[in-house]
Formats: structure tokens, C-alpha cells, sequence
């Protein structure tokens, strides 16, 4: 076998990916993972972790998932800052090809390539993309120091965003589409009691509107639609917060494994096991209903098991 074939090849780091290598890593599979667009995965743009277990005062994204990496590097899992773009699973040794064209072959395949943020899918909202509209306030929230900005969702992460952002923000006004929140009822009342956040429910962006100068443009402010009313009113603020839901990564796998009508990969009931013998998918990428940070890991872990023992099968 040449260099570049692995007996585990793990796609995707996150708490699913890690704990996958942290696993394959101590059975002596010397697993390789391939970090993609987002090394870290999806907790990089989260703040505070409250709800991961084994941390009292909790634990931010970054840090958590930055010890994760160290830990499997410990036990001899090998990072590749590559991103894999195509794979070939008819035929065996499975074959991958990273960002770069470059070729790579293995006997197991662990998919963790997690999910990414949605977008509302109006032209201004994409015009006007980092530059004043974002999905992720950890990242942007500090430009926007004693501005007006808004969050649009009504789940656990618009939470999250909103609170995140009254520590910058003068005013955060928060959009929800319905008149009732998705949200734990934690998150919600503290979001209610947070005397910086207005909220604007039954009511959806229509347009952003911005100015534009040459390269230079910046968000002014959003047409926002009362869905009760169907009244249009404009909205003046400096900056928008997406916070709708995400899309599983997992176009490239299409034609080789079944997903459903979103794109999350089916597995075998209570197993990591795709329709295909010895690729396995964990985390956010085959679970459309918990997705945690800690079920992620949980089946992450049950990935690696998975794998160990598809290993043992062949050698019969
Ligand atoms: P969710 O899918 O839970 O919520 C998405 C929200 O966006 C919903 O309120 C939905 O509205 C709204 N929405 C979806 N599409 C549109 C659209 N096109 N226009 C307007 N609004 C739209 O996603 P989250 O990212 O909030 O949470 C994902 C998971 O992660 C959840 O299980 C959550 O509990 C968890 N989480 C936990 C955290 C914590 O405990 N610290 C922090 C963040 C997330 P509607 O309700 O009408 O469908």
C-alpha cells in the first residue's frame, strides 16, 4: 500500500471526529484526520459551553475543542489540514481526494464532517455577507460595540447570540418567525429578562438594505415583515445575526450513501454503520434530532467501536 492509505480515515474534527480518533487512536488504528473548512468544527464559533459535562463553570468552544485535538495527538492521531472534496466508495481500498487533488485510499471510512449555518436565501442578505451580515456573533460581535444589531431565530443558538451580543451590542433586537420559541425555557427567559433585547416576533427579514461604495459596503438597516400584519416597516441597525438551523456537510457522499429528504446520513438503528461495510457516520452529520456537543462525542465514540470491530471481522 502506498503512503497515503490509512486503516482509519476520520472526515471532519469536532466532538464527533476527536473523540473518533481518540478512540481508534488507543486501539493502535493510527487514524487520520482530515480537519476540513472548519478545523474544530462547529464549537470554534460558540462561546461559552455550559452544558458539556466534566466543566463547572463551563468551557468555550475553541478551548474544549483545542484540548480534544491535543488529547487524540497524544495517542498518535495525525492531523491533515485538508479538506476532502470527492470519494470513491464502490470499490475497495476506499478511495478520498482532498482540496488539492491529492489521492488518498483506507480501509475504513469514519464520516464526521458535522453541519454548517443555514442562511435566510435573500439576494441582500448575500450582498451584503460580512459586511455586516454573519452567522456567527463570537466571531463578529465585537465590531459592533455599542451598535444596534439584530438575531434572527428562534432556537438555542438565536439565544445563545443574543445574550452573547448585549455584551457589545447597545440594542439587540430578536427576530423569530413564530410568536413561540424552540428554545429551552432556560435560555428563553434569560433572553426576556435581558433588559438590551427587544423582540420582534411573527416577523421575518423582507430585505437588508446597505449602502454601497465602490468595494466599501456596510448593512443600515432591514425591511422587517409583521407575518400577522403584513405590515413592512424599515429597521434601522448596523448589523445582522443569522441563527437559523444548520445543513449537514455531506453532499459529497451523495450516490454512494443513503440520507434523507436534509441530507443527514442514515445509519443502522443504534449503530454508526451506513449501507455501505466499513464506512460509519457519527455527530452532526447522521443525527438530525439531539445534536449536542456531548451525542456528537457519543457517537463518535460508538464510530470508532464500530470500526475496531469491522477490523477484527476481516482479519476473520
Ligand atoms: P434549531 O433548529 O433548534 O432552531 C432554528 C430556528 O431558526 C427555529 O426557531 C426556526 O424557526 C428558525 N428558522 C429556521 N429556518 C428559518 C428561516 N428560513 N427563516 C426564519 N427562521 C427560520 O437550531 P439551533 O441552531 O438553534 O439549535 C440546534 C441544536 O443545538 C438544538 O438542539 C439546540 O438545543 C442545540 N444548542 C444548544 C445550546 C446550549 O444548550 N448551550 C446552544 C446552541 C444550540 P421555527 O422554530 O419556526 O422552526
Amino acid at each position: 500500500m502506498s503512503d497515503n492509505h490509512n486503516k482509519v480515515t476520520i472526515i471532519g474534527t469536532g466532538p464527533a471526529g476527536f473523540t473518533a480518533a481518540l478512540y481508534t487512536a488507543r486501539a493502535n488504528l493510527n487514524p487520520v484526520i482530515f480537519e476540513g473548512t472548519q478545523p474544530g468544527g462547529q464549537l470554534m464559533i460558540t462561546t461559552d459551553i455550559e452544558n458539556y459535562p466534566g466543566f463547572e463553570e463551563g468551557i468555550s468552544g475553541p478551548l474544549l475543542m483545542e484540548t480534544m485535538r491535543k488529547q487524540v495527538q497524544r495517542f498518535g492521531a495525525h492531523s491533515i489540514y485538508a479538506t476532502i472534496t470527492k470519494v470513491d466508495f464502490n470499490s475497495k481500498p476506499f478511495k478520498l481526494w482532498d482540496d488539492s487533488g491529492k489521492e488518498y485510499t483506507s480501509d475504513t471510512v469514519i464520516i464526521a464532517t458535522g453541519a454548517s449555518a443555514m442562511y435566510l436565501g435573500l439576494e441582500s442578505e448575500k450582498e451584503y455577507m460580512g459586511f455586516g451580515v454573519s452567522a456567527c456573533a463570537t466571531c463578529d460581535g465585537f465590531f459592533y460595540r455599542g451598535k444596534k444589531v439584530a438575531v434572527v431565530g428562534g432556537g438555542d443558538t438565536a439565544m445563545e447570540e443574543a445574550n452573547y451580543l448585549t455584551h457589545h451590542a447597545s440594542e439587540v433586537l430578536l427576530i423569530h418567525r413564530r410568536d413561540e420559541f424552540r428554545a429551552s425555557k432556560f435560555m428563553v427567559d434569560r433572553v426576556k429578562s435581558n433588559p438590551k433585547i427587544k423582540l420582534a416576533l411573527s416577523s421575518v427579514i423582507d430585505e437588508v438594505v446597505g449602502v454601497k461604495d465602490g468595494m466599501k459596503k456596510s448593512v443600515t438597516g432591514i425591511q422587517l415583515k409583521n407575518l400577522k400584519t403584513g405590515e413592512i416597516k424599515l429597521h434601522e441597525l448596523d448589523g445582522i445575526f443569522i441563527a437559523i438551523g444548520h445543513k449537514p456537510n455531506t453532499d459529497i457522499f451523495k450516490g454512494f450513501l443513503d440520507m434523507d429528504d436534509v441530507g443527514y446520513l442514515i445509519t443502522e438503528k443504534s449503530s454508526t454503520k451506513t449501507k455501505i461495510p466499513g464506512i460509519f457516520a457519527c455527530g452532526d452529520a447522521q443525527d438530525s434530532y439531539y445534536r449536542q456537543a456531548i451525542t456528537a462525542a457519543g457517537t463518535g465514540c460508538m464510530a470508532a467501536i464500530d470500526v475496531e470491530r469491522y477490523l477484527e471481522t476481516l482479519k476473520g
